[in-house]
């Protein structure tokens, strides 16, 4: 028995052939939406934490 050669669309999952990424530049344009917006997400949480991070510091050299 022999399974064809396919890959997976990045965006929706259908088997697709080996050579592209996505099954269509519909998919491609939604996938790279997608990560940019989770990566605006990343950005935003790290700032959150980097500003927590700095107030607690900011705190403690107050208090010394
Ligand atoms: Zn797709």
């Amino acid at each position: 028995m022999e399974i064809p050669k396919h890959r997976h669309c990045l965006n929706c999952g259908i088997s697709i052939p080996p050579d592209q990424v996505f099954c269509s530049e519909k998919c491609k344009i939604e996938y790279m939406q997608r990560r940019k917006r989770l990566m605006r997400t990343q950005y935003m949480f790290l700032a959150i934490a980097v500003l927590i991070i700095l107030y607690y510091i900011i705190t403690i050299a107050l208090k010394m």
